[in-house]
């Protein structure tokens, strides 16, 4: 299994890091060196920059929860890392579960699994 997050739809609502049973996310600053640390592709990965229109979507939703904030207070903010996406047992809870929609699993058989925020 192989599992990366499109970054710059990334909230960084933790929401992932929450619901995964298998420890695959880490929260990360997005100033880190590590946040580009998993399989996504160039254009997917943390570049400073934000998708405008999932920007324009989260910024002002007031959900108790911090969108965009740059670093991780344990609750909210940073962006999302697969570090382990070896480990995904495909249990799907992180796809129904993240406002950026940008998480993005492959199986073993080459299917793709795409996350739709409910
Ligand atoms: S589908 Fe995989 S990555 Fe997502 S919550 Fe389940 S085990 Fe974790
Ligand atoms: S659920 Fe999606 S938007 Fe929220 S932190 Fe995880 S990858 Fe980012």
């Amino acid at each position: 299994m192989q599992v990366y997050v499109e970054k710059p739809k990334c909230t960084g609502c933790h929401h992932c890091f929450d619901v995964c049973p298998v420890a695959v996310f880490e929260m990360k600053d997005r100033a880190s060196p590590d946040v580009n640390n998993d399989t996504a592709p160039a254009d997917e990965q943390w570049k400073g920059q934000t998708l405008p229109e999932i920007k324009s979507k989260w910024e002002n939703v007031q959900d108790g929860h911090k969108h965009f904030a740059q670093a991780s207070d344990g609750t909210s903010g940073g962006i999302s890392v697969a570090v382990q996406g070896s480990a995904c047992i495909l249990c799907q809870a992180c796809l129904v579960e993240c406002e950026g929609e940008c998480i993005v699993i492959t199986d073993d058989t080459d299917n793709v699994y795409r996350s739709i925020y409910k």
